[in-house]
């Protein structure tokens, strides 16, 4: 099954495809966590996104588009995966599509988060993320504290900070979301595949189960 995760930055959709991916036994593919793989290794790639990503901009769709096609090629996707942040504008659905159709598979199910600004801000700027590649715990500093400040519950390493998530950047990142997000999710309503979600408590401890509970049934009916 082919799932792609809509959502504004700070909506969950990361937390949320991580425990996907295990549940459904799929690969998670983030394409932020790509890109800040790369700005780590210091590529030229990373370097590239990293002059759009500090300002919460979009990287240009060609970019974006040759990684994910190169990711979806390799054997582990071949059964479906979760895409998380991608697609992120109209071309990058469009040539999801294309891809997927070459391999003679589709689009089966668009989870759109719904959460309100304020409690998006507010998760965003208290984020703190597992510095282990293998590992990326995510972790809300203020709702959902790591036991011991600034180390993973799970696995004891260090807790980083994301660089863009700021309150600059968090603007221009939510009316980027914005701008592109209407016509996403048009594209996958009229193609019967969008499935609006939205957690009764957003700020409760289980929300992100809550949310991925319903995910799961609703990859289920579409089984
Ligand atoms: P968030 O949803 O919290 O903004 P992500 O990790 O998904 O976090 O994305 C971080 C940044 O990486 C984005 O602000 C953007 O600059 C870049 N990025 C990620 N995915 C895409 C994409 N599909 N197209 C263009 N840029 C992207
Ligand atoms: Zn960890």
């Amino acid at each position: 099954m082919y799932i792609i995760m809509l959502g504004a930055p700070g909506s969950g959709k990361g937390t949320t495809a991580k425990v996907l991916a295990k549940e459904a036994n799929l690969p998670h593919i983030s394409t932020g966590d790509m890109f800040r793989e790369q700005i780590k290794k210091d590529t030229k790639l990373g370097k590239l996104a990293n002059t759009y990503i500090s300002k919460g901009q979009l990287v240009p769709d060609e970019v974006t588009i040759d990684i994910v096609k190169d990711r979806l090629s390799w054997e582990d996707s071949k059964n479906g995966v979760i895409l998380d942040g991608f697609p992120r504008t109209l071309e990058q659905a469009k040539a999801l599509d294309e891809i997927l159709m070459e391999q003679g598979k589709k689009v089966n199910v668009v989870p759109e988060l719904i959460v309100p600004d304020d409690v998006i801000i507010d998760r965003i700027l208290n984020r703190a993320t597992c510095s282990n590649k293998e590992c990326g715990a995510i972790y809300n500093t203020k709702f959902r504290p790591p036991k011991v400040e600034g180390i993973c519950d799970i696995c004891g390493s260090a807790l980083v900070i994301r660089t863009d998530d700021n309150e600059q950047t968090i603007k221009s990142r939510l009316e980027v979301y914005r701008k592109n997000a209407k016509d996403l999710i048009d594209y996958y309503q009229e193609k019967g595949v969008l499935f609006k979600i939205e957690p009764e408590d957003p700020t409760a401890d289980n929300a992100s189960e809550q949310v991925v509970e319903k995910i799961l049934e609703i990859m289920k009916k579409r089984k």
